[in-house]
């Protein structure tokens, strides 16, 4: 069966190996790679393979923006967010468990340590957690724009001292007072 690649639609999927153990399809026009999770998790148990090559310094990864028709079934694949900290999304075919992997990507997930760590990508907690993140990171924002940096810098160490602080709530309570 001729696979068609789901990124850049010209391309044809054709066998390669994504690691020693680790049979995927790859993209000869974009070099996005396709595994299906089946073999991947075979791969996370056969141990020997597990060692995975040292991660480059300085990585040029893609991400595929648009939403992309599993190559298999053809149904939309959903996004999944790597990390709070760059914009990478793995695919994922829920009903056949093919992941796509972008050109650069699974050197981007070496580099987090988090090669083996897919499953946990693909779950809702993770995602949670990256949003959560996105929230805390878009507040902080909000509130330096409002203070400005000196004043925000002030509030953020009087907040890092007073998190730790075994007096907490009484020094909470005595800031909230109001004095009449
Ligand atoms: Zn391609
Ligand atoms: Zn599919």
């Amino acid at each position: 069966m001729k696979l068609n690649c789901p990124s850049c639609s010209n391309g044809i999927l054709k066998p390669t190996k994504l690691e020693p153990g680790l049979p995927a399809l790859s993209c000869g026009k974009c070099s996005g790679v396709l595994i299906s999770m089946l073999s991947y998790r075979a791969w996370l148990e056969e141990s020997s393979y597990q060692n995975i090559n040292p991660a480059k310094t300085s990585i040029e990864v893609d991400d595929t923006e648009h939403a992309m028709a599993c190559p298999k079934c053809r149904n939309f694949m959903t996004k999944y967010r790597v990390s709070d900290k760059g914009i990478n999304r793995l695919d994922s075919c829920g009903s056949c468990g093919e992941l796509w992997i972008d050109s650069g990507e699974w050197e981007l997930l070496a580099s987090l340590n988090l090669t083996k760590s897919i499953s946990s990508i693909l779950s809702q907690p993770w995602q949670k957690q990256i949003a959560l993140r996105e929230a805390d990171k878009k507040n902080e924002q909000k509130v330096l724009g409002v203070l400005g940096e000196q004043d925000y810098l002030k509030v953020k160490d009087l907040k890092g001292w007073l998190s730790s602080h075994p007096e907490k709530e009484v020094i909470m309570r005595y800031l909230l007072r109001k004095n009449h």
